[in-house]
């Protein structure tokens, strides 16, 4: 017997309009359709007639559907998984799924269509040719703090999900971690009614906040360490000359000799051995 197929299908992520006739031919072809909140789905679907079968997936049942997916699977029948707003899997439920589904060699096609991370990217002017997404970071803040200190150094431009009520959270510990002159995108209720963006440093959106609260669906774009470096080159020589200092005080104090030191910071900074050793000889004295 023929094996079904796992569509995954984008919804819209605010402009309904936006699903596009593939997808809704998708939707309208499968024998069932998994989605995180059948109601929801049914309710913004009803215009479209669909004569699919709901089940639902989400967070919750996940681990426990996917045994029962895959033998719908195996047994011939088309699937399709759906998400709240936008690309399944992306910041919603499905990995699992379709991990499973790869392993069992069972047959997955993915459409493309709406996603907030690619539409805020695009719309951000910051370098889209290398990227990095982090959804959701840090619930508690010092997780959050580990991971912006973490990202302090990374090179590319870097996405994030972000709820309306934990904005001045991240904005704060961001500028505490040293990402204050960083320039950010924050796309507001994008496609939709109030879609909104700002184009502003990281400081100047804090500034914002104490006069504008925040509302709706947001995603940040953060200027990576890459551009920054170009945009500001004396800053950022002054702040990596500022953590080198900090690095060979700590490796004189741990008492390892002085050419392992130099050697070991030369890879992560933009010094030469020659260079560290001597300002380590200079610092020793
Ligand atoms: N699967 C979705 C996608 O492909 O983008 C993401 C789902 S995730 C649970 C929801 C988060 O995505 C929101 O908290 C927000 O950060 C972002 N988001 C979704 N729709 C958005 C929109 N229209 N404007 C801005 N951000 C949006």
């Amino acid at each position: 017997m023929k094996e079904g197929t796992l569509y995954l299908v984008p919804l819209a992520i605010g402009n309904p309009l936006d699903i596009s006739p593939r997808a809704i031919e998708c939707l309208s072809n499968v024998e069932i359709i998994l989605c995180e909140d059948t109601r929801t789905f049914a309710l913004n679907m009803a215009k479209f007639s669909l004569s699919a079968n709901l089940l639902s997936y989400h967070a919750h049942n996940e681990a426990e559907r996917n045994p029962e997916v895959l033998d719908l699977l195996a047994a011939g029948h088309d699937l399709a998984l759906v998400s709240d707003a936008g690309m399944p899997v992306i910041s919603d439920p499905g990995q699992s799924l379709v991990r499973a589904c790869r392993e069992a060699r069972l047959r997955v096609s993915a459409l493309p269509g709406p996603n907030a991370a690619l539409t805020a990217l695009v719309a951000s002017g910051l370098d889209a040719s290398r990227f990095v997404f982090e959804g959701f970071i840090g619930k508690r803040d010092a997780e959050l703090r580990r991971r912006l200190l973490e990202l302090l150094s990374e090179e590319r431009s870097m996405i994030f999900y972000e709820a309306p009520h934990r904005l001045a959270r991240f904005y704060n510990i961001a500028e505490e971690v040293g990402l204050g002159d960083r320039l950010l995108l924050a796309a507001r209720e994008l496609t939709k009614q109030y879609e909104e963006y700002s184009f502003l440093t990281l400081k100047e959106h804090l500034e914002l906040l104490e006069i504008k609260e925040p509302r709706g669906e947001y995603v940040l774009v953060l200027e990576g360490l890459a551009e920054y470096r170009k945009r500001c080159p004396e800053a950022v020589r002054a702040s990596e000359a500022n953590e080198l200092l900090e690095r060979m005080q700590a490796g004189l104090e741990s008492g390892k000799p002085l050419k392992e030191i130099a050697k070991e910071l030369s890879q992560q900074f933009n010094y030469s051995k020659r260079e560290i050793y001597q300002k380590l000889l200079d610092i020793s004295k």
